[in-house]
């Protein structure tokens, strides 16, 4: 990346950690994948039980091999073989594990998440589940408010992720929200995390990469 650019991006995700931090957020900046794995790593205890929500990202980081490596009791959702009520028991052992991985759909520069899911396994468990959640997040997902947040979603994150799961929606052939009626529609419920009551549960890891969706 050019580096005037890449500073103007430092100092975009800088000014937004700080806005998190005095939303109640642990967060953090990695200038790319490979610290962001190892400050995600720092901030696991070995031995603990981990769970994951559903995340390109994560996977680009990295993160499921390492929750894979054996130092950790890991709930993995996307282990082959699963059927269907598999996979519902491990969302909702995710919401008791000891941590709880994923990414965010959005990041605000005032210092909020915003998140829509189809299930709410997802969203369920970064506001009411584990102790401790870690969130993941590229810098192409930081946007200025939560009116942007909710068009990033609807032009980007949510077309994504449906061209993805190859579902039969107006999104996977126009690249935008048709806000859809569609059986396989996979926006359900829409999340804004604001202000944690407990400070630091919630832990964001800022990285200068663009990751996921
Ligand atoms: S509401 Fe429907 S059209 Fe809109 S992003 Fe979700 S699945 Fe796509």
């Amino acid at each position: 990346m050019d580096r005037n650019k890449y500073e103007v991006m430092r100092l975009t995700m800088e000014r937004t950690a700080e806005a998190l931090r005095k939303n109640n957020f642990y967060a953090v900046c990695a200038e790319n994948r490979e610290e962001a794995l190892e400050i995600v790593e720092n901030l696991i205890d070995e031995n603990s039980s981990v769970a994951v929500g559903g995340s390109v990202t994560l996977s680009e980081v990295g993160i499921l091999d390492l929750l894979r490596s054996g130092k950790y009791i890991f709930y993995d959702r996307y282990a082959e073989g699963l059927t269907r009520s598999e996979i519902e028991n491990i969302h909702h052992k995710a919401l008791s594990a000891d941590y709880y991985l994923c990414s965010s759909n959005a990041v605000t520069e005032d210092g909020m998440l915003y998140n829509v899911d189809g299930n709410g396994n997802r969203v369920a468990a970064m506001i009411y589940g584990p102790e401790n959640v870690i969130v993941v997040v590229g810098f192409n997902k930081i946007v200025t408010d939560i009116d942007e947040a909710k068009m990033r979603v609807k032009n980007i994150a949510a077309p994504s992720n449906a061209v993805r799961l190859s579902r039969n929606t107006p999104c996977t052939l126009t690249g935008k929200c048709a806000d859809c009626k569609s059986a396989d529609r996979i926006c359900a419920v829409g999340v804004t995390i604001s202000r944690p009551m407990r400070p630091e549960r919630i832990k964001v890891v800022l990285v200068g990469e663009e990751l996921g969706y």
